[in-house]
This record gives C-alpha cells, structure tokens and sequence, in this order.
C-alpha cells in the first residue's frame, strides 16, 4: 500500500517534538511538506509559509496535521477538508464545539477522515486502568494537575488569550483521560476559575463534576506549582485505590505498580492510519464540552497578576 502522504501546519513544540519522530517511525505515513511562517524547511520536505501556497504549488497531500494554536484550528482545517485532504487536529479540536460539529459535517459529507485527537488517552496506563475501573464500585475521583507554565509553555502568548484556555490546556488532558476510564457520564457541579488580573484565560481552576449515579470528580488545576509537579487521578473503589501518575504513563494498583514505554504519539499516529484506510471519523469532543461547561457555569475570580 502507498504510504499516506502527510502536511504539518505549525511547526511549533509539539510538531517538533512527538509529530515529526511518530511519522518517521510509521511506514504507513510520509512527511510530504512542511508549513510554517518562522521555522526553515526540513530536507527532503517541501516547505510553505502557508497552506494556500501549499495547495497551490506544493506536492499533493492526502492528509494534514494540524499543530496550531486551536485558535486559528478551523480556517485551517475547513481548506484542507474542501481540498479533499483528511484531517489530523491536536488537541483540543478548536477553540468552539461549534466550529468542531461543523468540521465533522464537512469531513462526513466529503467522505474524509476527521481525527480529533486526545494524545492522553494513548499513555501507557490509560487502557488498563479502564479495564481494571470496568469491574470496580467507584466511590471517588481526584484529579489534580499541578505545573509550571514557565517550565511548559514558555513563550506561548496565545494560551493566555481568549480560545487558548490557560490552565485548561494541560487540564483538558486530565478530562480526556477520566471520561476514557470511568464507566458513567459525569458533568459539571461546580467551577471556580482564578484569572490573572493581566490575562484572559485562567491559571488556575476548581472543580467538582458527579457521575449520573452520583459520585463525585474533583478537580484541581493550578499552573503556579513550582518543585514537584501533579499530573494525577487517584480513584478509591471497593477493591481498593487506582492511582494514574505522570500524566497516564504510570499505574498503580493495589497489587502493585505498572510502567511502560511511553507510546502516545505512535498511537495516535496507527489509529489516524486505521481510520483513513476504514474510511471512518473519531471526533469525541467530550473532554471540551466539560472544559466549555466550566467556562459557562464557572464562577470566576481575578487573581494577582503574571508575567512569563
Ligand atoms: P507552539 O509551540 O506555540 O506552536 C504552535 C505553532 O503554530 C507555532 O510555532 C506556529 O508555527 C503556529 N502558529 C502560531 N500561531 C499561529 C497562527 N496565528 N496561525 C497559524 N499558525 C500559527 O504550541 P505547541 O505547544 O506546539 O501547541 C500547539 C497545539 O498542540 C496546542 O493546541 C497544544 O494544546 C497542543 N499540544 C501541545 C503539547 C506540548 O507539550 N507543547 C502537547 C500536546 C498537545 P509556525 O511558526 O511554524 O507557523
């Protein structure tokens, strides 16, 4: 079979960082051409300061890989689906679930692939940890996401500005992650967003969200944790404490600890060939609704002001 020739828009961290190794590590996929309004272009790989020249005068593309701010997602994305190309979003899908719904009817409509992907539902204790839930009386949740923004996001003004959702960007992975391996839809009880009194988007967040048979989420995000970072959910249940650490990657259980190979960007990558080759979609915005509900019902409170 002929691999899937590929795009990336936005050659920021991310592209960087896991895109560009998960699609040199998978047969299925090549890397036809590069767009981006800063970074050179790689060798052996056409490169566009936008997708417009691309479409215009660039190689042809089966698919692009969108790595923008999620603000500026859809303009993107709708070019590439009108071109016929299928559509790989980062996280989270767009900056509106409204802007997500009309992507999916345009990609259902043409017959192409939309992949809104959740690269936290790929590490290496995700799966398991559902299985293990699956059998299990849960009695509650805690999540808690603590980092340093200087440390993560450095430089990133667009997190900070309205569509960037500040501590939710991290946070949605959190989400991602729950509603994959709790067994009950849950939703929102409370919010209380903190802003800094210089930005748009939060730094810090508390919620609680109960499952349709009544048992409660918290959830407690801060981007002001300096020393040890949090990135975890620790569920109590009859048969014991579940604890995903480190983001998904590390499982504990009762009967003991679970490490594996951090996987996320290949997975995505192997799901993204599958659905082409089945001719299907996987567009799951639920992670960005309970982050939309928050913003909706959310009490907010200004917070002391934060410089980079
Ligand atoms: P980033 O380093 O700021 O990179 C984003 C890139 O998008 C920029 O470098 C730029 O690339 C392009 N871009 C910026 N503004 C644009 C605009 N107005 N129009 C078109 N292109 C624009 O951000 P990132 O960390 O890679 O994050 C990008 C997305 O990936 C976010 O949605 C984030 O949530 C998600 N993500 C990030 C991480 C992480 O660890 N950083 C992990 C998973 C998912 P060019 O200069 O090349 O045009």
């Amino acid at each position: 079979m002929e691999p899937i020739r590929l795009a990336i828009v936005g050659m920021g961290k991310i592209a960087c960082d896991q895109h560009l190794p998960a699609i040199a590590s998978n047969a299925a996929f090549k890397l036809a051409a590069v767009v981006s309004r800063s970074k050179p272009a790689i060798e052996g790989v056409a490169g566009f300061e936008s997708l417009e020249g691309l479409l215009r005068d660039g190689p042809d593309v089966d698919a692009v890989v969108i790595c923008t701010p999620p603000q500026v997602r859809y303009a993107i994305a709708q070019q590439a689906l009108a071109n016929g190309s299928h559509v790989f979003l980062e996280k989270p899908p767009g900056a509106t679930l409204s802007e997500v719904a009309a992507l999916e009817q345009q990609a259902n409509a043409k017959g192409l692939t939309l992949f809104a992907s959740w690269h936290s539902r790929y590490a290496a204790g995700v799966e398991p940890a559902r299985a293990w839930l699956a059998e299990r009386r849960i009695d509650s949740v805690s999540i808690t996401w603590r980092e340093d923004v200087r440390v993560w996001h450095p430089g990133q003004a667009w997190i900070w500005e309205a569509g960037g959702l500040g501590v939710f960007d991290p946070g949605i992975n959190a989400l991602s992650i729950a509603t994959r391996i709790l067994p009950r839809t849950f939703f929102l009880d409370s919010a209380v967003l903190s802003a800094p009194a210089n930005r748009a988007a939060p730094i810090a967040a508390k919620m609680t969200f109960k499952d349709t048979a009544g048992v409660k989420i918290s959830m407690d995000l801060d981007w002001r944790q300096t020393g040890p970072q949090s990135w975890d959910i620790v569920i109590e249940t009859d048969a014991g404490t579940l604890k995903l650490a480190n983001g998904g990657a590390v499982l504990e259980l009762p009967s003991g600890i679970e490490h594996a190979e951090d996987r996320e960007y290949p997975g995505l990558y192997a799901r993204f060939a599958t659905l082409i080759h089945s001719g299907c979609s996987d567009v799951d915005t639920t992670p960005l609704r309970l982050v939309a509900d928050a913003f909706l019902c959310g009490r907010r409170e200004t917070v002391e002001a934060f410089d980079d």
